[in-house]
């Protein structure tokens, strides 16, 4: 989708595989897993991919590649989307704008990019633009499918990916309550397990963990051996909460476009950048 993700040609990022692969050691789940709680040493520098958002792409594209290379990968998703009976909010967002920059709504052109201001909480706006512009979700998302369905998740978990929690709708968490922010949380932990009953419970932070207390920790580790970030190469107080390297924003030579999520996760000699939580 234009303007919310960039987007890479899978013969770019299987380019951008073969770089890492050239670089680093890849790394299982388990093994990371055990270095986390059992303290068993990692001796390269290693990378385990993971996706974001449970898209299709991830199945239609990512899924061969993979296959081909003997790579696993982490893979999180929100239930509330699992076989499109709804779209994250900025996805809609991005439909919207897309609608008002064409010709026939010249004069609204300008407020296009306002639309991706609009956030989570007030995310029912959305819905009443869309239906102000004609814009039809449902439809949108019958045409598309722009996410996985629980077949296509059963299929990737068999062929070497970790499916972990996303989770339930996408918000950004820190602007929730800390009740809601364990309910949408646990919820999706919950829906994975009873769905697929992973190996590993693994969650990723939508957005971003930034502003996530202690207590949110506290109240969900029970349900999720480890954590992980998009904030790039720093270290967590929690040693359960790993950081990712975002790369899906980045747009160079190496790193070019079609499809979506994409966040490498590096062992690597930490710098101090080290991230406290109150
Ligand atoms: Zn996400």
């Amino acid at each position: 989708m234009e303007g919310l993700y960039i987007v890479r040609s899978p013969k770019q990022f299987e380019k951008e595989v073969d770089f890492y692969l050239k670089h680093f050691n890849p790394i299982t789940l388990d093994k990371l897993v055990d270095y986390i709680y059992n303290g068993v040493p990692i001796h390269k520098p290693s990378f385990l991919l993971s996706f974001d958002d449970g898209l299709r792409g991830i199945h239609d594209y990512v899924l061969p590649i993979l296959q081909r290379k003997g790579l696993e990968a982490m893979l999180f998703v929100n239930p509330a989307f699992i076989g499109n009976q709804d779209m994250m909010f900025r996805l809609k967002a991005a439909l919207i704008a897309n609608e008002l920059k064409k010709p026939k709504n010249k004069e609204l052109k300008y407020v296009a990019k306002y639309v991706y201001d609009i956030k989570y909480e007030h995310a029912e706006h959305l819905n009443e633009l869309a239906v102000q512009l004609n814009i039809d979700f449902k439809n949108y998302l019958d045409r598309h499918k722009p996410y996985l369905d629980l077949d296509q998740l059963k299929q990737l978990q068999s062929n070497g990916f970790h499916i972990g929690g996303h989770t339930h709708t996408h918000p950004e968490l820190r602007h929730l309550p800390l009740v809601e922010q364990v309910s949408e949380t646990l919820s999706s932990m919950n829906w994975v397990k009873q769905n697929l009953n992973p190996k590993h419970q693994i969650f990723s932070f939508p957005f971003t963990d930034y502003g996530i207390e202690k207590e949110f920790y506290t109240r969900t580790e029970k349900q999720i051996d480890l954590y992980f970030g998009g904030a790039g190469l720093k270290t967590e107080s929690n040693p359960k909460h790993l950081q990712r390297i975002p790369i899906e924003n980045l747009k160079d030579a190496k790193t070019m476009t079609y499809f979506q999520y994409i966040y490498w996760l590096l062992k690597m000699p930490f710098g101090k950048n080290n991230i406290t939580r109150k």
